[in-house]
């Protein structure tokens, strides 16, 4: 791991590259959940990754847990997307009870895995739980997505793995609103090789 200190360069400029979108994919199965308006965002999630999101939530039903959500930001047909198809558990983020923050030792461990497993990918945003509290951004949450997670195309996922729920959040003026999302069923049609299953 690294031991120097992690910044971050939350002004840097990403440019969507251009994709077709699983809506308009032949052969994507996908639902839409929620609401979504036409100007917002369209977040894409496929099931196993939601399934592994869970599935951590689920470790801990007292203390906060956390990570981040790997994927890409893509433009198709005037609308900008992210797709989420990975996540990296933060292993060593700071899980209290009420409260989940990024350390540097977090970040550190992120960047070394997204470096070694997902090089061709990007954060696309995060996630946490809030055990039996239900599924919103406070504002300790608020403050994390506005220092690590400001670009307009980096949203948050809030999972309460008690009352099993969970909500999408984006950008939207100078705010952070919930929102709506796309579930996309089974492995996209340009990936011929799952990978096996890698569940902790
Ligand atoms: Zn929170």
């Amino acid at each position: 791991m690294s031991s120097s200190p992690v910044t971050f360069s939350p002004t840097q400029t990403v440019q969507p590259k251009r994709k077709v979108s699983p809506v308009d994919t032949p052969g994507v199965k996908w639902e839409q959940k929620g609401h979504i308006r036409p100007d917002d965002l369209h977040i894409f999630i496929r099931d196993k990754t939601l399934r592994d999101i869970i599935n951590y939530s689920k470790t801990d039903l007292w203390r906060e847990v956390g990570g981040v959500l790997v994927g890409g930001y893509y433009l198709w047909c005037g609308v900008h997307y992210v797709e989420v198809d990975a996540m990296i558990p933060a292993r060593y983020g700071e899980s209290r009870v009420g409260a989940f923050k990024f350390t540097h030792a977090a970040w550190a461990d992120i960047h070394d895995r997204l470096d070694a497993e997902f090089p061709e990918k990007q954060i696309v945003g995060w996630y946490h739980t809030h055990p039996n509290l239900g599924v919103f951004l406070s504002e300790d949450d608020r403050f994390i997505h506005q220092h690590f997670f400001s670009q307009p195309w980096q949203v948050a996922l809030v999972v309460d793995p008690i009352a099993n729920q969970l909500a999408f959040f984006q950008w939207r003026n100078l705010d952070v609103e919930p929102c709506g999302f796309f579930f996309v069923r089974g492995e996209p049609t340009t990936e011929t090789t799952p990978k096996p299953e890698g569940q902790v």
